[in-house]
């Protein structure tokens, strides 16, 4: 059984979408699941990209005035992403990170930049895009609203009508399989927010290289690498907004960033849960199966508490995104305290889910032919990646007082 989605944050049609996504997840991935991750050459993946960009989801990052489709709301890219991750987290981030690349243009309506990657992403080509923001030096701090930006090191010049980008970022994901992407800089770091530039890439661009792909514990459809910027050069016009503009598209970004983690968590703590309650339904232990011992029971009913409370929150914050007129301009701390709320407390939910569910697997759950432990590792990168457990908490308490914490 599963729990209806309350109808007044699930539009039907996004119900509809979400259960065709499910239906291709059942009969396309969770075959295939164990696979994945072994698929170095992205044969297996790319085949199931290709049917994912066949749906519209490719197109769909671009806003139907400029050659793309309607444009979903975060509730029903939400629902998208939880069930792509209920069957493989890293097919999940890898077209969640194609959308979130463009989120800045389209939330400008940036007609010169979205008018170029319409004609990329539009095309017959499969394309993924990037989000670049963590550095070497940097990770949480780039992202840190109390940094100000200070802490980036990647500078962006203008030259006449070009802005020169150098510098390097590391693991954005898609990173080296990308077509264009979205390069989290500086103009001048005393700037401060000032300072912020969003600057569009397209690859290939003369300066634009990378480095060997990271040896991860999994998520293998997802690429991170370094990315190196020597005198990149690019249209002015290709900066999402402007001085201040870019760090409040930044900080959207991070919420965006947040509510989308939280619906990936949620996918696979599902995952993990269907998967544990069908093997105790089978496996007997003094006498009768797992799940009617009721220290057992106990467990798998923590599991679905933590699944249902998880999916209700990340909902509710995408609801609440999706209508500022009621719950506050987008980039004030009360949405990405509320994303941040929902990214901790799913991914902490997943963490339990999959530790949990190994248990009532006793060593099956370790092995990787019962996919439970493909889960366990994807859950615990989905709680470090943007800002990990401890950044998020800070802008949690940043929508209920001006916590300044690292501001030195
Ligand atoms: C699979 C994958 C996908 C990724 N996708 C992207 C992407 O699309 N785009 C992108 O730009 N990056 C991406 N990343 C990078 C990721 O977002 C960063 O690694 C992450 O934000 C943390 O940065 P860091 O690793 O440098 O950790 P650090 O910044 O060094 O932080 C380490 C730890 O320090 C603590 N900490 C941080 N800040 C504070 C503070 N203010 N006070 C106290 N403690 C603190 C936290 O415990 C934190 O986990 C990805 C990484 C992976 C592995």
């Amino acid at each position: 059984m599963r729990q209806p989605l309350l109808q007044e944050l699930v539009s039907e049609e996004d119900r509809l979408v979400q259960q065709a996504v499910r239906a291709f997840v059942d009969s396309e991935i969770m075959p295939v699941r164990q696979q994945l991750d072994d698929d170095r050459d992205h044969v297996l993946i790319d085949k199931i990209s290709e049917k994912l960009k066949a749906m519209g989801f490719q197109r769909g990052i671009v806003p139907e005035k400029y050659g793309g489709l309607p444009q979903r709301s975060v509730v029903g890219t939400g629902v998208v992403m939880e069930e792509i991750a209920r069957g493989d987290v890293g097919l999940a981030v890898s077209l969640g990170c194609t959308w979130w690349f463009t989120r800045p243009a389209v939330l400008v309506d940036n007609e010169a930049v979205l008018r170029k990657v319409a004609a990329v992403f539009c095309g017959d080509e499969l394309c993924r895009g990037c989000f670049a923001m963590t550095e070497p030096e940097a990770g949480c701090d780039v992202e840190n609203p109390a940094q100000h930006g200070k802490r980036i090191s990647t500078r962006a010049t203008l030259d006449g009508d070009e802005w020169v980008l150098n510098g390097s970022k590391r693991f954005p994901s898609n990173a080296g399989i990308s077509a264009y992407y979205c390069v989290v800089c500086t103009t001048d770091p005393t700037l401060g927010d000032e300072g912020i530039a969003l600057i569009y890439v397209p690859h290939p661009s003369e300066g634009l290289s990378f480095g060997k792909f990271e040896n991860k514990a999994g998520m293998q459809a997802d690429r991170n690498c370094d990315v190196f910027l020597d005198n990149v050069r690019v249209p002015r016009e290709n900066r999402a907004a402007g001085p201040g503009g870019d760090a409040r598209l930044l900080h959207i970004n991070l919420t965006l960033g947040r509510i989308g983690s939280a619906a990936m968590a949620v996918g696979a703590a599902q995952g993990a849960f269907e998967t544990v309650l069908e093997y105790t339904k089978n496996r007997i232990v003094a006498g009768k199966p797992i799940r009617e011992h009721s220290i057992c029971a106990g467990m798998l009913a923590d599991m679905a508490i933590g699944i249902e409370t998880a999916r209700t929150y990340y909902l509710t914050a995408a609801y609440m995104f999706d209508h500022p007129e009621t719950y506050g301009p987008l980039e004030s701390p009360g949405h990405l305290s509320r994303g941040s709320i929902a990214k901790v407390h799913a991914t902490e939910v997943a963490i339990m889910v999959t530790n949990k569910a190994m248990e009532l697997m006793g060593s099956y759950g370790y092995m990787r032919e019962y996919d439970v432990e493909k889960y366990w590792r994807d859950c615990k990168e989905i709680q470090l990646w943007e800002g990990g457990a401890q950044l998020g908490r800070f802008d949690v308490v940043r929508g209920y007082y001006g916590f300044q914490m690292g501001d030195r």
